[in-house]
């Protein structure tokens, strides 16, 4: 998926050598790399397009077009509290699980630059939590 992003850590592009800074706008594309190994960003449109970049148009929603969420079906969801106390081993493991999510959180800061509302944030969290979760053994 191609998109305009803020970009969050400056960088170079590896083709064109031009240089991004932190807060600027540039092309990104998480489905193309570029010769460094990363998903390919630049500032210059036709160099991010020369590398294969492509934009992709937002659907209605922000989701991306065929990915799971666009095709699942719209219907209203209720979700039902079971009325059960919570004990005190489960409410240590959900402490336990805001830890994962909090660091998974700074990983995925650390690592990629994405606008806070992109959906696939959101996605790339969620297995770093499975990862951490599989890491540390719990
Ligand atoms: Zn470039």
């Amino acid at each position: 998926m191609g998109t305009k992003l803020i970009v969050k850590k400056a960088g170079t592009c590896p083709e064109c050598k031009k240089a991004f800074a932190t807060g600027q706008e540039a092309y990104w594309d998480s489905s193309v790399k570029n010769s460094a190994g990363f998903s390919v960003i630049c500032i210059d449109e036709d160099c991010f397009k020369e590398q294969g970049g492509k934009l992709t148009p937002r659907t209605e929603g922000g989701y991306r077009p065929n990915s799971g969420f666009s095709n699942r079906p719209k219907i209203n969801v209720t979700l039902k509290v079971p009325e059960v106390k919570v004990g005190t081993v489960v409410r240590d493991s959900s402490i336990k699980l805001k830890e994962y999510v909090r660091q998974a959180d700074e990983l995925v800061e650390e690592l990629y630059s994405l606008p806070a509302d992109d959906q696939t944030r959101g996605q790339i969290r969620s297995k770093f939590i499975d990862q951490l979760i599989a890491i540390s053994g719990h």
